[in-house]
């Protein structure tokens, strides 16, 4: 990686973190701003909060970003979250004079090249990156080098169908990983199992899942007994396909994992190749708020 400062911005649905980073990625300054979703505003908001760091020689700026990328484009084909459909995200920051060239890719993408460079730091060569948040998503390196597929969509975890006629998916299909393990389908599932038994619970989440399910209450056990269930599976494919050396648990629901990492460990083992099952650690992040906006300003290389 060439010895200089970058620009890292990682645009979540909600908050929106830039940071100057160094050719190894750790964070120099950074700043935090709220996610506006009129792309014109919030590029503008986001050129006054760095104006301070563009006095420094600055070697490019990266953005990840929730959705369907064209990273050869800059071009955010589709983002749910930010309710965008063909933004040309990369000529916003351009005409803002943000510090060239710019690099724009797809959020749990960018995590992964974030992972390798930053917190597996020469640990891992063949990694898998699963960033578990509201939704579920992936990235992939491998030989040292993001794997972005024919139109840089490649590292759909999430929707890795793992049951075949199961629960629907946003994605417009059924049985995925996503429809499980995702922050909001956990949620609910537990709502669901819930009102069978003729209870309402209020303000659930994924934290407050964790803490009833550790306190014993049942349907929480069960629900996260799925999802461990179909990470195990998951896991398996991914392992068979893929023969990673790592992969990387991140986002807010890997802090679950003392609840769901075992068993699906112990599925994954039982169903997938020995010798790369073996070969294989799934280790939960140390650094996750880091890995987004570390990876974005790595983008530029
Ligand atoms: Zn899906």
């Amino acid at each position: 990686m060439r010895k200089g400062l970058r620009l890292g911005v990682d645009l979540g649905g909600t908050l929106v973190k830039m940071a100057l980073v160094d050719e190894r990625g750790r964070i120099l300054e950074r700043v935090q701003v709220e996610t506006v979703k009129n792309p014109r505003t919030l590029v503008k908001t986001l050129r006054l909060a760095a104006e301070k760091w563009l006095a420094f020689p600055i070697l490019g700026t990266g953005i990840g970003v929730a959705g369907d990328v064209n990273p050869e484009r800059g071009v955010v084909r589709f983002s749910p979250n930010l309710g965008w459909k063909n933004v040309k995200l990369a000529d916003y920051f351009r005409r803002m004079k943000f510090p060239l060239p710019i690099r724009v890719d797809n959020d749990a993408t960018v995590a992964a090249w974030g992972a390798y460079h930053v917190e597996l730091a020469g640990h891992s060569n063949n990694l898998v990156v699963l960033t578990l948040g509201t939704g579920v998503g992936g990235g992939l390196v491998f030989d040292g080098r993001l794997y972005r597929g024919a139109t840089g969509t490649a590292g759909e975890v999430g929707h890795i169908i793992v049951e075949a006629g199961g629960e629907s998916c946003v994605c417009g299909s059924r049985g995925c990983l996503e429809a499980y393990l995702g922050g909001a389908a956990l949620v609910r599932s537990a709502r669901a199992a819930y009102k069978l038994k003729g209870r309402t619970v209020d303000g659930l989440d994924p934290i407050s899942l964790e803490k009833r399910a550790r306190a014993g209450d049942p349907v929480a056990k069960a629900v996260w007994q799925r999802a461990s269930r179909v990470l195990g599976i998951a896991l398996a494919n991914l392992v068979n396909l893929l023969n990673p050396d790592t992969v990387l648990l991140t986002g807010g629901v890997s802090r679950g994992a003392p609840l769901f990492l075992p068993n699906a460990l112990k599925i994954m083992n039982q169903r997938a190749f020995k010798t790369s099952a073996r070969a294989v650690r799934v280790v939960v992040s140390q650094r996750p708020s880091d890995l987004g906006v570390a990876g974005a300003a790595l983008l530029v290389e």
